[in-house]
């Protein structure tokens, strides 16, 4: 861990490092590199930034343009747990030489930006984001032989149970959890108790603070708990959670996926992420006595959040499965409240967290979420909402999943979109909030490259499920 360009160059040699792999992330929070010998690694080229091929990357450069840099942030370097040889990882941003500034379609960049914009508005110096990814383990083997082309008859990381299986009383999983059955017996109910340790010892070694881990509600799911961090920390730590994860997982012969509703029936992957604001040392989102100590501003920012949930969602929630996880009765949220302890609330803010922790935990961004992107715009609405005193729906400490359609219309609840569709036509309605920080050029980038990627090749598939009812029609 550096602080400088001098103290990486030492550091290297202190560690006998043999390759240096730059890392950028892309607008679907993908994290790519490309790997240097040590020895053709210089100071200069720290600070000038290396080219690549900004062509090849989805939603990027026109092949006609394709020379961009990655400009490496050293203090950012740690060593790679999982290469044979030292291998120093960097986190870069993409900069744009067409236009001698930071590349209008890099995350990272954005996310800076948005931090800037908040300092500039005079409203906060600091922002800090906690997010919390589930994930699922699955058996490699048996997900491979068994997951077809419309997702079907996955085996957990238990093994025996399938959701195609009408009869699970066949096999003796009796040590097994069933369906929400995950959270959370001792072993040999819960099987992963040696591969998280490994996770969480690993994550620790890349820099991430870890808390706890534990088994998640859903069959073969889990979740590690991280300390929050600043902004781009927090979105970093991400691409490094999800790396550390994925790597353990596959070394020890499993698949871990943080797709958000891989089980039909059992609980989806989210990614909670809690969110204060703060200046000159200050939590601005604490206030004694108020409701759930949350300061005006805290409501204000929620407000935000909530008026501009629809278009938000576009970034937080942006695959087509995103929306599958979204419905009632699995601790997901759809209905845009906030609640102190409710978790079948859109907004928690966690009980008695006094001033240093109180925060608010929006509960239904998923890790399908580029974690950069999904940040900015989620500060940029609740930006809007401070600066135009937006009052959300709430608080609502009820039982909401017991709300019926009726109520919710009748209450005026907003809710979550249904589709990525949806979504996407919201963000192209409503997106002035995301302006001051956001061009037009990369939010118009953003919803073909999701319609052409996501939204058009779903909606064209005949589904597993439309054989089951309209097969024989
Ligand atoms: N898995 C739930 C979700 O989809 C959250 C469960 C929890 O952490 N309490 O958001
Ligand atoms: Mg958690
Ligand atoms: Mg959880
Ligand atoms: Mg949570």
């Amino acid at each position: 861990f550096v602080n400088n360009t001098e103290e990486f160059f030492t550091f290297c040699e202190e560690n006998d490092v043999q390759f240096v792999d730059f890392r950028f992330t892309d607008i679907k929070g993908t994290w790519h590199h490309v790997t240097y010998r040590m020895s053709a690694v210089n100071a200069g080229q720290l600070n000038n930034g290396l080219p690549f091929d900004g062509s090849s990357i989805d939603a990027w450069q026109p092949i006609n343009k394709s020379d961009m840099l990655l400009k490496p942030e050293v203090e950012t370097a740690f060593l790679d747990p999982f290469t044979a040889d030292p291998t120093i990882i960097v986190f870069c941003d993409v900069y744009d030489i067409y236009k001698n500034q930071a590349y209008e379609r890099c995350p990272r960049s954005i996310a800076k930006a948005t931090l800037a914009h908040a300092d500039s508005l005079g409203i906060a110096d600091t922002a800090y984001f906690g997010p919390e990814n589930e994930f699922f383990m699955f058996d490699s083997i048996t997900f491979v032989d068994n997951i077809n082309e419309a997702g079907y008859k996955i085996d957990t990381e238990e093994g025996e149970w399938n959701s195609n299986n009408p009869y699970p009383d066949m096999y003796n999983t009796g040590h097994r959890p069933g369906t929400k059955g995950g959270y959370f017996p001792v072993a040999p109910t819960d099987s992963a108790v040696d591969i998280r340790a490994e996770m969480m010892q690993v994550l620790e070694q890349v820099g991430l603070e870890v808390i706890l881990g534990h088994h998640e509600v859903a069959q073969g799911q889990h979740e590690i708990g991280i300390v929050f961090s600043d902004m781009i920390g927090a979105a970093d730590n991400v691409q490094k959670y999800k790396y550390v994860i994925k790597m353990i997982a596959h070394l020890n012969g499993k698949t871990a996926t943080f797709m958000p509703k891989p089980m039909f029936g059992d609980n989806g992957n989210g990614m909670h992420v809690h969110q204060s604001l703060w200046k000159d040392g200050k939590n601005l989102f604490y206030k004694q006595g108020n409701y759930a100590n949350v300061s005006e501003m805290g409501i204000n920012y929620i407000g935000g959040i909530f008026k501009h949930a629809r278009s938000v969602a576009a970034f937080t929630n942006p695959s087509t499965n995103s929306y599958k996880r979204l419905l009632p009765g699995f601790e997901a949220p759809s209905v845009l409240t906030y609640s102190s302890q409710n978790r079948s609330a859109s907004c928690r803010i966690p009980y008695g967290a006094g001033e240093m922790a109180t925060r608010v935990e929006m509960r239904f961004p998923d890790s399908s979420a580029c974690p950069y992107l999904a940040f900015a715009v989620m500060m940029m609405a609740g930006l809007d909402g401070i600066q135009n005193k937006e009052i959300p729906i709430g608080p609502m400490d009820e039982d909401l999943y017991e709300l019926s359609l009726d109520e919710i219309r009748e209450k005026g609840i907003p809710q979550m979109p249904h589709t990525l569709r949806g979504s996407l036509e919201a963000l192209f309605r409503d997106n002035d909030y995301l302006k001051p920080v956001f061009t037009d050029e990369f939010l118009e980038a953003y919803r073909h490259y999701r319609f052409e990627r996501d939204v058009w090749p779903d909606e064209g598939r005949p589904t597993a499920y439309e054989f089951k009812t309209t097969y024989q029609c």
